[in-house]
């Protein structure tokens, strides 16, 4: 009888140590670590071989973050976390039939989501039957079959199809034309844990929810306005941006409760190789605001623009609307409250504002840190403000950069990945497909988890991803897939998600995004889109880990057929060659005319964006809205602190590559908790002190025992701790207003002694 694994993952019970933080990022220890990985997950032939593909215009793109490509590559057009994300795709481990025999789902749940993740590649269609405590064997038609009748069997808003931002533009088209043509919305991807935000806020104001400028633009700018965003981490090529920008003569502005080792100082590895031995220096001011201030600090940067009258005054005549609310809004936020909530000094505002006023191009570059919290639609609101003031979009070197984290998350939306599209979008699919659309608006992320629990849901089917272990409220979501009768991964690797399932399960093997795919017609390529708008071609070169693997485009393919026979679309024939997909997005979609000829360019195409390339706006008043907000109330109640989750550098995303979080100077353990050293005093701790966790929101509490604490440079009642560990503290409704994201980046917590000093574990390096 199968028992109720692990949802949260065990610890590492390595020894945790902890060593000084790094203020220099990339260098010689990053290609040391690339190195590392690749030895240790391909061998050295093929290390060499994988790595020289990586974002060549004949090769395929990063399955790690959408950072664009610059149009002359380097050899080594890659960073080291680009270089993790590729080894651990093209590792030479594979995780077997005969493997799952021999490893009940209740023995693989002991292990910790490191463990699992360097298993292997998952090598063949595998089936967990109702009560069963192992994954058995299956065919690919037989579980084409089970999922078809299961889906036949109920009503399609009873079924839930979920995306991770790593599919590829044409297999997310064809499963939402699948999905839609089966006869539902419910199509919630990780984009609604991650950018939502973005997408909501920059809606509103600008009328379109991307990005506005060009890697050209990012080298152009007199201002870099990096804020809530660790590109060290989780977008390290853009700190090869940066460097061009500052050596164009670039400011930057580095806004975040952390010091990061990105934005201080950065050496390319390359430039070791012209026997260039010198450093880059980044961030030319720090803000180390406290969490959840960002909106305050906006108030206080505006105020100062208004002091410098750096206004574009034709732009805000001619082009938007709201702008004498937005300066009242302002000019009643008094100074003391601003440097309250943000701990910041009022000069220290004023001298990035005084910067900012000079500014003839400025960019406002963002991710996780403004869009994950209560107010994420708000605050990002008040950046587009501050950049509207003097006119920044729409400009060489100016505009609006939210930095994706997810290769392909915003081409997935783009093709239709969206629970909510607007009705002009369900139209343009309906033209293009030749069949009618449902139109009722379906579920995302948070409301999908509800429902499971609510028992609404009877088929979940995932293309991609990690969903236990991304989401929230770990403990809850684990009940609610439980509550599923049949749950379904397509996937490249073991996770957390595998093991934690619906009464009776399925794990269908895909290929990754490095290895070729022949279909019938010969090798195939596909498309992605980076957070720059630009529609690219990837072509995977590797032999597949597998011969039982299926490309996500052929699984949907056979999936549709089995569910809904040769209608609505021939879906195996449009498999054959993808060409026959991307005509019908050509027919479907705005802005992907000549697709088939213009995705073979080697650059591939800008798409449409009517503030970056015209000043226009798609907005109901066609202008460009400042919005006028009040600021969050960012107090706690006392002894109680605000915890923000993060990224070590040794993942990406909940897929653990390892133990060394080398930047922070933190390694062996993730169950540890950044603290103020002050705080730590106040409470009679020392580092390594275990702690137990409780999140309060809305009455209610969730706990998680035995962290570490780790002194860390962070403000006075800040704490900051890794996820997905941390998911778990994060109630499912604490969610941001309008994008209903989840606020990860703001949860109130209180900590108790769980036991003194933990043991004899860890050493000072
Ligand atoms: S910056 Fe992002 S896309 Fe580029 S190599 Fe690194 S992880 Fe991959």
């Amino acid at each position: 009888m199968r028992t109720t694994p692990h949802a949260r993952t065990p610890p590492d019970n390595q020894k945790l140590r902890l060593s000084k933080p790094k203020k220099k990022a990339a260098g010689l220890p990053a290609v040391a670590s690339s190195g590392v990985h690749g030895l240790r997950k391909m061998g050295l032939v093929k290390t060499v071989k994988t790595l020289r593909m990586v974002n060549q215009k004949d090769g395929f793109d990063c399955p790690g973050c959408a950072w664009p490509d610059p149009a002359h590559r380097t050899s080594f057009e890659f960073c080291e976390n680009g270089a993790k994300a590729v080894a651990d795709e093209a590792m030479k481990a594979n995780v077997t039939p005969e493997f799952f025999a021999r490893n009940s789902v209740e023995e693989l749940a002991r292990m910790s989501d490191f463990e699992l993740n360097r298993l292997g590649r998952l090598s063949n269609p595998v089936h967990l039957a109702k009560g069963a405590t192992h994954y058995a064997p299956v065919s690919w038609d037989a579980a084409f079959e089970m999922v078809a009748k299961n889906l036949n069997a109920t009503d399609p808003n009873r079924a839930v199809f979920y995306t991770s931002g790593r599919t590829s533009n044409e297999a997310a088209f064809l499963y939402q034309a699948f999905v839609r043509a089966y006869g539902t919305n419910n199509l919630p991807d990780c984009s609604n844990m991650c950018h939502e935000s973005s997408g909501k806020g920059l809606g509103q104001s600008i009328g379109i929810g991307k990005g506005t400028v060009s890697l050209d633009d990012i080298h152009h700018a007199d201002v870099l306005l990096v804020i809530g965003q660790n590109p060290g981490t989780n977008h390290p090529r853009m700190l090869s941006a940066l460097r061009d920008a500052k050596q164009n003569g670039a400011r930057i502005l580095h806004v975040n409760p952390l010091p990061e080792a990105g934005l201080a100082t950065f050496k390319h590895p390359q430039d070791y190789m012209k026997l260039d031995f010198e450093t880059t220096t980044l961030a030319d001011i720090h803000l180390q605001v406290r969490i959840g201030s960002d909106a305050a600090l906006m108030k206080g940067l505006i105020k100062t623009q208004l002091a410098h009258q750096a206004l574009d005054l034709n732009f805000i005549k001619t082009k938007t609307a709201g702008f004498e609310s937005m300066v009242a809004s302002a000019e009643d936020t008094p100074w003391d409250r601003i440097v309250r909530d943000t701990g910041l000094t009022r000069a220290s505002i004023e001298e990035a504002g005084a910067m900012l006023a000079q500014s003839k191009a400025t960019i406002a570059c963002w991710a996780m840190g403004l869009t994950q919290h209560r107010n994420g639609v708000a605050v990002i609101q008040e950046v587009v403000n501050l950049l509207l003031m003097n006119g920044h979009v729409g400009r060489k070197g100016a505009g609006f950069c939210p930095v994706r984290g997810h290769s392909n998350v915003q081409g997935d939306r783009t093709v239709g990945i969206w629970e909510a599209p607007p009705p002009a979008f369900l139209d343009g699919l309906e033209a293009g497909l030749g069949f009618s659309v449902p139109r009722e608006h379906g579920y995302d992320v948070v409301h999908a988890i509800q429902a499971m629990a609510d028992g609404k849901v009877d088929v979940f089917f995932c293309m991609g991803g990690n969903f236990l272990s991304a989401t929230p409220d770990t403990d809850l979501t684990a009940k609610a897939l439980a509550n599923i009768g049949l749950t379904v991964q397509v996937s490249t690797k073991l996770n957390r998600s595998h093991l934690v399932t619906g009464k009776e399960a399925l794990i269908l093997p895909c290929l990754g995004r490095t290895e070729t795919d022949v279909q019938a017609s010969g090798e195939q390529f596909v498309t992605v889109e980076n957070s720059m708008g630009i529609v690219h071609r990837s072509q995977g070169r590797l032999k597949p880990a597998s011969p039982f693997l299926r490309s996500e485009p052929s699984i949907v393919a056979s999936l549709a057929s089995a569910t809904l026979g040769q209608t609505h679309l021939p879906w195996e024939e449009l498999v054959s060659n993808y060409d026959g997909i991307r005509d019908l997005m050509e027919a479907s979609l705005a802005g992907f005319e000549d697709y088939n000829q213009r995705a073979r360019q080697d650059d591939g195409f800008a798409l449409p964006n009517p503030p970056r390339d015209e000043q226009r706006f798609e907005t109901p008043n066609n202008k460009a809205n400042f919005q006028t907000h009040t600021l969050p109330n960012i107090d706690v109640p006392e002894h109680h602190y605000v915890m923000m989750t993060l990224r070590s550098h040794d993942q990406y995303n909940t897929t653990i590559y390892g133990l060394h979080d080398r930047y922070r100077g933190i390694h062996g353990n993730r169950r540890v908790l950044l603290m103020n050293a002050e705080d730590m005093v106040e409470r009679g701790w020392k580092a390594r002190q275990s702690v137990d966790i409780t999140s309060h929101f809305n009455g209610e509490t969730r706990f998680a025992e035995a962290w570490q604490l780790v002194p860390y440079d962070i403000p006075r009642g800040n704490l900051a701790s890794y996820f997905p560990e941390a998911n778990a503290l994060v109630p499912l409704h604490s969610t941001a207003e309008i994008s209903n994201t989840p606020t990860s980046k703001w949860i109130v917590c209180t900590l108790n002694a769980s036991g003194s000093l933990s043991d004899a574990g860890g050493e000072e390096e």
